[in-house]
């Protein structure tokens, strides 16, 4: 007999919660051995994952249940909003830490499925454990490309603008936990001009920023004075510049993304969303990433971010 706290009843109120919400996309959701979703019309069907690990990506007390459920999915709808896709269906598996009890997974599960619900994903599946070691999420998204096909990383071309969404560095200061991913402003961006390359920003500015010029085989000058720094940048007392934290904090979750300098024109005076957009730069030939000041002087920049190390 199960009793009112184990991974049954969880699941089962979790099931609960998920059959008010299913759209006819869903065929089988949660209670059977594997879900069935239908696909996209043309056939394609993106997928992302991202594990999220106390400790790493979030330390308790500090974080809540709603925000590691919050975060676990917000990262992975950060990724397919990297890719200018629009997500449908999540399955999530989660590792409870026994001592944390049965509100804890509640919260965190909910907090997972409201977000879910803003953003018209189903939670479709998922495996739940219960142990004493740390609390692990890992969701996995699925998603489909819209009108002009996904935005790779490795599109961007000599000439290109380099633009940036919302304010960056300072991250841990709360908004890690608390962001909203840029899912809807990368779907009306990639609607209203062809975007040639794009990233979210998980690792930093300029690490990110390589990835794209790694896959791309070019380089960028970025503009010192032009990289948007958030309140919290200029509120870290660390003794790093907010251009410091902007560059090299991690886990902002803005877009970064390249596109032909007149249709960055158009976008920065018709911008189709409430985000606002900063170009902040230029793709150039050859490789790496340099640094203007404002004085005209050019520094390398490397690419400096967050890692996993062995
Ligand atoms: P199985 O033993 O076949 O893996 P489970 O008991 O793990 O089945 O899961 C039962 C059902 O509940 C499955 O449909 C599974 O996808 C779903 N499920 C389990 N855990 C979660 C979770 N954390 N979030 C969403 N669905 C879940
Ligand atoms: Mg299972």
């Amino acid at each position: 007999m199960a009793n009112a706290s184990d991974e049954f009843a969880l699941i089962e109120w979790l099931r609960a919660q998920m059959a008010e919400r299913r759209t006819d996309r869903v065929l089988l959701g949660i209670g059977d051995d594997a879900a069935v979703v239908r696909t996209s019309e043309i056939g394609e069907t993106l997928i992302a994952t991202d594990v999220l690990l106390e400790g790493v990506h979030f330390s308790l007390p500090d974080a809540t249940a709603r925000d590691v459920g919050h975060k676990a999915l917000a990262v992975n709808l950060s990724d397919l909003a990297a890719m200018a896709a629009r997500p449908t269906a999540a399955v999530l598996g989660a590792v409870f830490r026994r001592e944390l009890g049965e509100p804890f997974a509640r919260e965190l599960l909910q907090a997972a499925a409201d977000l879910a619900d803003r953003f018209a994903v189903e939670l479709v599946g998922g495996d739940t454990c219960i142990w004493d070691g740390p609390t692990m999420v890992c969701v996995t998204l699925m998603g489909e490309p819209t009108g002009r096909g996904v935005v790779r990383r490795s599109g961007a071309k000599p000439g290109d603008s380099i633009l940036v969404t919302g304010e960056l560095g300072g991250s841990l200061a709360g908004k890690h936990l608390r962001f909203q991913p840029r899912v809807e402003e990368a779907i009306a961006l990639h609607a209203a001009a062809q975007l040639h390359a794009m990233i979210d920003v998980s690792d930093g500015l300029a690490a990110d920023l390589n990835h794209i010029l790694r896959e791309s085989r070019v380089g960028a000058v970025l503009d010192a004075e032009r990289i948007p720094t958030s309140d919290a940048a200029h509120r870290a007392r660390d003794g790093r510049s907010p251009l410091e934290h902007a560059l090299g904090d991690g886990e902002d979750f803005e877009l970064l993304f390249t596109l032909a300098p007149e249709d960055a024109q158009h976008l920065l005076a018709h911008p189709p969303c409430d985000v606002p957009l900063t170009c902040i730069g230029q793709i150039v030939s050859g490789s790496g990433c340099q640094l203007r000041h404002p004085d005209g002087s050019l520094q390398p920049l490397a690419p400096s971010g967050w890692r996993h190390r062995f």
